[in-house]
């Protein structure tokens, strides 16, 4: 059996998250604040998404908010983007944990295409910048967690539970593989970003394990239909699993611009 090393990482990671949110509440100075815009040891932190939809709304601009948003952009453009999707943000834990009861159910195998999300996060932007009103911030299910942890409303808590409620029983992942604005936003940082996943295709025996762990299998395709060095797709989570999944080890972590592999007329060549 396989060791997995990286999704033990990943879920500590979130714990601790999920951890870090709730000390507040045991009385701890640590950490103040939600995953929007908050205070880390007295370091102010913003999440990009929110701090556009401050400044387009015209809520507020402030400065050290700025420095920061762009610390935490770098960051995550280094990390891989979605990273965040992947091993910070609680949702993503509660959706994979929903996912894989869904998977015991057998229920909800529909799937959304991907690239709605970058049209929910424009939704977001257009609806602030004409309104005012922060819209990813109310529905936002991060957001509604937070406050129900930190202040006890419950009530917006419905929201969540309909949501995983759809992906139970409609469409799998449905926030987070196509729907959430913020993932929208780290899409586009991580098509961007040099930290991706590998692909040694000498290696790969096409057992498909990858695609069966891989929680937006599409990205996956190219590289194993096509032999392409990387998983260069945004929509990639940088989660790892798929480096658990591979027997081969054929799924490694890749640094850097790689271009497409040149021999693309035999999809399975050098693949045994
Ligand atoms: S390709 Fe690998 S790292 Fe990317 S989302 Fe799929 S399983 Fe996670
Ligand atoms: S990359 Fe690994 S897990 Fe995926 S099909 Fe190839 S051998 Fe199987």
């Amino acid at each position: 059996m396989n060791f997995k090393r990286w999704t033990i990482a990943r879920h500590t990671v979130q714990l601790l998250m999920i951890a870090l949110l709730a000390s507040p509440l045991a009385g701890l100075a640590i950490f103040r604040g939600n995953l929007a815009a908050a205070e880390l040891l007295g370091l102010p932190l913003a999440d990009p998404l929110a701090f556009l939809q401050a400044t387009l709304g015209g809520l507020v601009f402030v400065v050290s908010y700025l420095l920061s948003t762009l610390a935490v952009v770098a960051f995550y453009f280094l990390l891989g983007g979605r990273t965040f999707c992947g091993w910070v943000c609680p949702v993503g834990l509660i959706t994979e944990l929903a996912d894989k009861l869904r998977k015991k159910l057998g229920t909800g195998a529909t799937v959304l295409p991907l690239n709605l999300n970058r049209w929910s996060l424009l939704l977001v932007l257009a609806v602030v910048t004409i309104t005012g009103i922060p819209l990813f911030e109310v529905v936002s299910p991060i957001g509604i967690i937070n406050r129900a942890v930190v202040f006890g409303s419950l009530l917006p808590l419905l929201l969540v539970a309909a949501i995983l409620l759809t992906e139970l029983l409609v469409a799998r992942r449905v926030w987070c593989r196509s729907l959430c604005p913020l993932g929208g936003f780290y899409s586009l940082l991580a098509g961007a970003s040099p930290l991706r996943i590998g692909f040694i295709a000498e290696r790969c025996t096409h057992c498909n394990d990858c695609l069966k762990v891989c929680p937006v299998e599409e990205v996956l395709q190219p590289s194993l239909e096509l032999n392409q060095p990387q998983v260069a797709a945004g929509d990639c989570t940088r989660c790892m699993a798929c480096l658990d999944a591979c027997p081969s080890k054929a799924l490694t972590i890749s640094v850097g611009y790689h271009s497409r592999s040149k021999d693309t007329t035999d999809p399975h060549k050098g693949g045994r």
